[in-house]
């Protein structure tokens, strides 16, 4: 089969690689019909975090099975299924707690395994990681490419919003405006925001934000934007999403969030420079959230995704076909495309 290779920093190549094959009777075989290229995919494109030539990359992904292990229970044949970004066996002490992430067999697609940016992929423990679509889902691309982010960017936004403590009618500020950020948008106003201030640059993807519910955009962050957020709240955000994974987005997300309230954090920390504990300390500030379980959100949203009441789909504003997938880096690196969708 062909799957994307990491060769070095700014070089991922479409190659031919072994087709997988069941090896656990846990195991099931799909096919990758959707899958994307994700802002976390970017550190390892840019040379920021480790990542071994000859890796294969992509976490995120939807298919259709093709083989079951003969242990697989709930999984068939033939499903449609998504695929949240980490692997879990969905028995043991924290996955009956919904935290998926933590499972005690958590695994990672890419690196030694198949990856979403490819073919095929051997999807182990498959009864406690996939999702099955119901049957009677159309097989309609632009309503399969509104569920194609809970594999990750949504349910990461909405564990964000969940994290932050969002209530209907408060007052929320959102950090960071790449895919995240606005599913952040998303799933505050889904649990009812009375108002949405994000802070974020670039006029495309601020017009987004007012699209999925945003009423207020404040560009840029730091000390200047802290002071615009406290003087238009008049003391700070009920609940805040950090979004992005840097001290300095960190930092203003604390800068920003009310005495006694919450943070919500999902970036992947990147923290160059110290936290503000000061702030943490005098402010009593809550801070809440990790990597999202998204396993455990799945069933909710794509309820509302398939009612219509929920379509994060315009993140994915560039598709590629597997042979594009390189280009795709190129423009999520120079801020080209929020986020790129690969069409098998
Ligand atoms: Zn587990």
């Amino acid at each position: 089969m062909r799957a994307t290779v990491f060769y070095a920093p700014g070089d991922v190549r479409i190659e031919n690689v072994p087709d997988p094959r069941i090896q656990q009777p846990t195991d099931v075989l799909a096919r990758v019909t959707h899958a994307c290229i994700c802002g976390s995919d970017l550190w390892f494109y840019r040379g920021l975090t480790d990542f071994k030539p000859g890796w294969r990359t992509g976490h995120e992904w939807m298919g259709v099975v093709e083989e079951v292990g003969p242990e697989v229970r709930t999984i068939r044949k033939g499903d449609r299924v998504i695929a949240p970004f980490v692997t879990s066996d969905g028995t043991c002490e924290f996955c009956r707690e919904g935290l998926y992430t933590s499972c005690v067999n958590v695994g990672f697609w890419g690196m030694e395994n198949d990856g979403g940016q490819g073919e095929m992929v051997r999807c182990p423990f498959a009864d406690g990681t996939l999702v099955a679509l119901p049957p009677d889902v159309p097989n309609d691309d632009a309503l399969l490419k509104s569920i194609l982010p809970l594999t990750d960017v949504m349910g990461t936004g909405h564990h964000a919003a969940v994290s932050a403590g969002v209530r209907p009618g408060a007052v929320v500020a959102v950090v960071g405006d790449g895919a995240v950020g606005l599913c952040g948008v998303l799933a505050a106003r889904r649990l009812g925001a009375g108002r949405i201030i994000v802070l974020g640059h670039q006029e495309a993807r601020m017009d987004l934000a007012r699209r999925f519910g945003a009423t207020d955009i404040i560009a840029g962050r730091g000390e200047e934007a802290i002071g615009r957020v406290i003087e238009m709240t008049k003391g700070g955000a009920d609940s805040v999403l950090e979004c992005v994974g840097t001290s300095t987005s960190f930092n203003t997300a604390l800068g920003i969030c009310r005495p006694g309230r919450t943070v919500g954090f999902v970036g992947v920390p990147h923290w160059g420079e110290p936290l503000n504990a000061r702030r943490l300390f005098f402010q009593n500030i809550r801070v809440h959230g990790g990597v999202a379980p998204v396993r455990a959100y799945i069933p909710e949203l794509l309820k509302d995704v398939l009612a219509g009441r929920l379509d994060p789909s315009p993140v994915l504003d560039m598709t590629v076909n597997l042979d594009g997938v390189p280009d795709g880096y190129k423009a999520m690196d120079t801020r080209k495309a929020i986020k790129v969708m690969v069409r098998m």
